[in-house]
């Protein structure tokens, strides 16, 4: 059994559903929770959006590969209503939707992985207020196999950037 760190989110339509949703196709398709933090509440990232973002870091204790992951949590997000998926505007910027869901995978055990539909760990966490906050939560000490930094001061490092910002 590997251990997955999974972030949910969800900015439209009844949010907190959507999380609970989440968290049961999560312990239904991919494997147990083994911790959870709370929900976050944070600003849309990188678009605007009429409605906040809830952010949630799940633990889960999965048998799935990578890239097996992967494709559950997609399959998730489709099934709770997701339409948008990875797209680019005309000048070739990644263009960011509201979403009923978005399930990224954070980390899977200490690997590191690439491959063309899958980065391990995720490319963008420590930049996020959202996903640092809600990790923090649950596993502070954790080191980031890439970055040998441990969560609470990549947390730390973020929250400094932005005040002089
Ligand atoms: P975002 O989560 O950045 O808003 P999407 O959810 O639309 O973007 O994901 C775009 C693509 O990113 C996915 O189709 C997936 O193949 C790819 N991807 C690469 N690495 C990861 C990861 N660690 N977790 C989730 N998706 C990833
Ligand atoms: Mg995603």
């Amino acid at each position: 059994m590997a251990k997955a760190v999974l972030i949910t989110g969800s900015n439209l339509g009844d949010t907190k559903a959507y999380m609970t949703a989440a968290q049961q196709a999560i312990e239904h398709h991919v494997g147990r929770i083994v911790a959870a933090s709370g929900l976050w509440e944070s600003e849309p990232w990188g678009f605007e959006a009429p409605q906040r973002f809830l952010n949630q870091v799940l633990v889960v204790e999965t048998a799935l590969s990578p890239e097996e992951l992967l494709t559950a949590t997609a399959a998730i997000e489709s099934h709770l209503g997701r339409t948008h998926k990875g797209e680019f505007s005309p000048d070739g910027q990644r263009c960011y939707h509201s979403r009923t869901m978005d399930i990224d995978i954070l980390f899977y055990d200490n690997t590191v992985y690439r491959s063309p539909r899958l980065t391990i760990p995720h490319p963008l966490l420590q930049d996020r207020a959202f996903v640092l906050g809600p990790l923090c939560e649950v596993m502070p000490e954790y080191v980031h196999p890439v970055l040998h930094q441990t969560i609470r001061d990549l947390d730390r490092a973020l929250s400094k950037k932005n005040e002089n910002a």
